[in-house]
C-alpha cells in the first residue's frame, strides 16, 4: 500500500530484446528474464525508473500504478504510514518501551488499528494528513520533519523529470 513512487515498470514484450540490462541494473532484483523477455515483479518494483534509463531500445517504460498507493512526502510520513500499515501505530505514538503504561496503551491502539475499517479510515488522505500535522508538532518528531524536506526523500523518476 505504501510506495516511494506511484509508478511501476512495464515491459513492451513485442520489442524487448531480452538483453537483460534492465534486470542487471534493477536495485531490488524486480526483473527476471522469462522466454528471453524481461518480466517485472510488480510486488517488488519500487518505481525508481533505473531500468527505463538503461534499456537500449525503450522497451522498458514507467507506468502509473493501477492500484492506489500512498506516497510519503518525507521519512517521517513514511515511518508513520508504515506503522499504520503494519498495525503498529501504537508503538509509534507510545514509544517508551520501559513504561508499562506506554506498553499497555500501544497494545490497545495496535489491536484497534488492525481492524480493517479502522485501517481504511486512517488511510484516508484527510485523516492521516491531520494526524501527521498533530504528530509533527511534538518535539520528538520535529527534527525529523524539519531536516527532511520532500525532495531529499523521494527517489527521482528519470523517465518523468519533476516526478
Ligand atoms: S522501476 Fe526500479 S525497482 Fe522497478 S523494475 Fe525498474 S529498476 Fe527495478
Ligand atoms: S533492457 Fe530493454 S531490451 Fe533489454 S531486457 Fe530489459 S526491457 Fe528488454
Amino acid at each position: 500500500m505504501i510506495n516511494p513512487t506511484k509508478y511501476i515498470a512495464g515491459i513492451k514484450k513485442d520489442t524487448c530484446l531480452g538483453c537483460g540490462t534492465c534486470a542487471e541494473k534493477c536495485p531490488v532484483d524486480a526483473i527476471i528474464l522469462e522466454d528471453d523477455k524481461a518480466l517485472v515483479n510488480q510486488k517488488i518494483c519500487l518505481g525508481c525508473g533505473v531500468c527505463t534509463r538503461f534499456c537500449p531500445i525503450n522497451a522498458c517504460t514507467m507506468e502509473t500504478r493501477p492500484e492506489k498507493v500512498f506516497v510519503p512526502s518525507n521519512t517521517f510520513e513514511r515511518v508513520a504510514l508504515e506503522a499504520i500499515d503494519q498495525g503498529k501505530l501504537g508503538n509509534f505514538i507510545f514509544d517508551n518501551q520501559i513504561s508499562r503504561v506506554h506498553k499497555f496503551l500501544s497494545e490497545i491502539i495496535n489491536d484497534f488499528t488492525k481492524l480493517p475499517p479502522v485501517k481504511r479510515f486512517l488511510f484516508k488522505e484527510k485523516v492521516y494528513t491531520q494526524m501527521f500535522k498533530m504528530f509533527s508538532k511534538q518535539d520528538r518528531f520535529k527534527k525529523i520533519v524539519e531536516n527532511r524536506p520532500r525532495e531529499q526523500n523521494l527517489l527521482p523518476c528519470p523517465s518523468r523529470p519533476g516526478h
